[in-house]
């Protein structure tokens, strides 16, 4: 046994808390005296006031104090919406359909038609919708259709503090928006002079609009300031004690501490949920099936285990069992990332276990040479961490325990880097350039810098969406219109010149989904890679999905809904993933029929059909192109790293003479994941290289 009773807190629990019923447990009310507990409701008829009289209104509150939900609700029901749309944004797909699907029973309807989301290849909404969850990504997307964002009346810029890519866009766009719709009054409060917008409409002026940035987190002023001294109002929260817990040393295996610590609470603590925050996934699916696994051999007096995973690709239905009340005789214990920390508050937890991990997507420029961001597992803030405690306050007296000293926490960055320092630039330009805007004239809360623009562009133009002067290109408009980041959308363009778009799309489809193709199976490895073994395809890992696609379509096309489950469970193969590409596919069809890029055309049968699939994929890959050295090792053409197949591939221990990939993966190695072998001569074909005759 791993010593559950281990103690590894250094003040660990002496006595048991005395742990006393709620008064009152949350969701049982029926949901219009919820609505009236929340802390916002006390200040309702004030926001609805300073938000009718200002352009731009700054409104902190603690979590869970009901901003994201009830606030648009607020200004639908006091005319503010007029008539127009409420946009609300978030940083996260999950988070936006989720809050909207609550928002629809507040509002007695369901999601779509009053209150609608849209999120990359999903959208509910209707002419009738008025309020509108959408993640930060597809309003800046919104912006290339409708510049002014004219649907909107008011657009909620919420969980502003995360900083992310998008959200800075979109800050920026809509600071030089108000200008142009709202006129002189915010053009006055325009301290640097710089927005680009017209003052005034020559016809046709269209409705004022209102913004309201919504945070957690006390960092106002910078809002505020950059609006030209935006309104600040602070939303009381009601947070009661939370007792912290640290280790007495560090935990390198945080999977396995979370494990202990959460037996521990588990056998000695009293009722109560449990949230136990973990970086990503796959950690979570690991400590899930290990709670699972214990869980089981407890005497039968114990509290029951319900396990809960909550990430960003969760499915609806497994989402609302979250919010479901707990049974008596059982504890709730939800495995979430850093979701939970200020998008999503769930009723019930009292005991948080956290391990002090994130992931974070960053741009390793020195290592990649490519317009590609990975995900690092990284430690997080104090800001964080400050959350994460907090979310065992929410109903009464709660219980932090953090798998890291005292001294790591003290030790932690206060707040994290805005994204637009640390990530991939390449998407977001193209998208400003399509506006007709740049890096370096927008006034952003926080100016990228000029290495990350520099690297954006020479990804732009290696891929053809600018030409030497930067402009954009036919080409590059093109791309723009695909919801992909822009490799994968010029391999898709790239298709049609090859008469394989219908190949590509599947291909693309699935690189796009949030999960896995093949389940990662630690039990039954060996099975495993025989069953993938019938779809390897000699060329790599892009055609191999191709082979996975077809014959999942065979099955399906001749069996049954069951069948398919289990052909899907003996080939280790994952059906969600499956299902979200079919998904993403129609979404992408449909911008192809869109932009006369004909998705028909398939190269299926055909002699050189490998050929064209991989032409194609090495138009969109060409910065992730690495050649065989004689040691065996593979070096970028593009940039200056030296990397290894991963073990993954279907071509893992290959001597092939080139190849392309989809990603890198950083462990004590830097390995390409999505791995295809391409002859030579096909780099040397991609217009770039025949410029420069390679
Ligand atoms: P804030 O934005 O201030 O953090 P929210 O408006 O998100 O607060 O949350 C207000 C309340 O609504 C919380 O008690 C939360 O648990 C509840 N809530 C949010 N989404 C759902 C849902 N899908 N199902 C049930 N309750 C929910
Ligand atoms: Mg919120």
């Amino acid at each position: 046994s791993k010593g559950m009773h281990n103690q590894n807190h250094a003040h660990g629990p002496r006595k048991k808390p005395r742990v006393s019923a709620p008064a009152h447990l949350p969701g049982r009310e029926p949901i219009q005296m919820q609505r009236q507990q929340l802390p916002i409701y006390a200040g309702k008829d004030a926001v609805i006031d300073v938000i009718r009289q200002n352009d731009v209104t700054v409104l902190i509150g603690e979590t869970g104090s009901g901003k994201t939900t009830q606030v648009p609700q607020y200004l639908l029901e006091a005319g503010l919406a007029g008539s127009g749309m409420i946009a609300v944004t978030q940083p996260r797909r999950v988070a936006a359909t989720s809050l909207a699907s609550r928002v629809a029973t507040e509002q007695q309807t369901s999601v779509g038609s009053v209150v609608g989301y849209s999120v990359r290849f999903d959208e509910a909404s209707s002419s009738d919708t008025k309020i509108k969850y959408l993640t930060d990504g597809m309003i800046v997307r919104e912006l290339l259709g409708d510049p002014l964002l004219s649907r909107y009346s008011v657009v909620i810029v919420d969980e502003a503090h995360e900083r992310t890519l998008r959200t800075d866009l979109l800050i920026a766009n809509l600071k030089t928006i108000l200008q142009a719709r709202n006129g002189s009054a915010s053009a006055a409060r325009d301290p640097k002079g710089k927005g680009k917008g017209k003052a005034k409409e020559p016809s046709g002026k269209p409705n004022p609009l209102k913004v309201v940035i919504m945070s957690a987190t006390l960092e106002a002023e910078k809002f505020s300031k950059y609006f030209g001294g935006a309104k600040v109002v602070y939303v009381k929260g009601r947070q009661h004690p939370v007792t912290i817990y640290h280790t007495a040393t560090s935990q390198p295996d945080y999977v396995d501490a979370a494990l202990r610590t959460f037996f521990q609470v588990h056998i000695d603590q009293g009722p109560g949920d449990v949230l136990i925050f973990l970086p990503g996934q796959e950690d979570i699916e690991s400590l899930e099936k290990s709670i699972d696994l214990y869980a089981k051999q407890l005497p039968k007096e114990s509290l029951g285990v319900i396990i809960l995973p909550l990430y960003a690709s969760l499915q609806p239905a497994q989402q609302a069992k979250i919010f479901a009340s707990t049974p008596p005789g059982m504890r709730k214990v939800i495995l979430a990332t850093n979701i939970a920390e200020t998008s999503i508050t769930i009723p019930g937890v009292k005991y948080v276990i956290d391990t002090g991990k994130c992931k974070e997507k960053r741009y390793v420029a020195k290592t990649t040479g490519t317009g590609f961001d990975t995900l690092l597992t990284r430690d997080i803030t104090q800001s964080s961490a400050v959350q994460r405690a907090g979310r065992a306050g929410r109903e009464g007296k709660g219980y932090c325990f953090r798998l890291y000293t005292e001294e790591s926490f003290k030790k932690m960055p206060a707040t994290a880097e805005p994204e637009i320092r640390r990530c991939t630039l390449t998407s977001s330009l193209l998208q400003l350039r399509c506006l007709g805007q740049n890096f370096e004239e927008l006034d952003f809360m926080d100016q990228p810098d000029e290495g990350s623009v520099a690297s954006a562009l020479k990804t732009l133009f290696l891929l053809g969406a600018l030409d030497h002067t930067k402009s954009l290109t036919p080409l590059g408009r093109q791309m723009a219109a695909f919801p992909l980041e822009p490799p994968l959308a010029r391999a898709l363009v790239a298709s049609a010149e090859w008469g394989c778009t219908a190949e590509l799309l599947t291909i693309v489809s699935v690189l796009s989904a949030s999960s896995k193709l093949f389940v990662d199976t630690h039990d039954a490895r060996e099975e495993a890679a025989d069953a993938r073994k019938k779809f390897r395809h000699a060329s790599g890992d892009h055609m191999t999905v191709l082979n996975v696609v077809k014959a999942y379509e065979d099955v399906s096309q001749s069996e049954g809904k069951k069948a398919r489950k289990d052909w899907c469970r003996r080939m280790f193969v994952n059906e969600r993933c499956l299902a979200e590409a079919a998904n993403i596919r129609a979404q992408l069809r449909d911008v192809c029929e869109k932009t006369g890029v004909d998705w028909k055309a398939s190269a299926e049968g055909g002699q050189d059909a490998e050929a064209r699939v991989l032409r194609a994929m090495v138009a969109g890959l060409v910065q992730n192109a690495a050649c065989l050295q004689p040691d065996g090792s593979y070096k970028q053409l593009m940039g200056p790293s030296v990397v290894k197949i991963h073990p993954s591939s279907s071509l893992a221990d290959k001597k092939v003479s080139a190849i392309i990939y989809d990603e890198l993966v950083y462990t004590t190695q830097i390995y390409a994941r999505g791995v295809s072998a391409v002859p030579r001569s096909f780099i040397a074909e991609v217009p770039v290289f025949k410029r420069r005759s390679v």
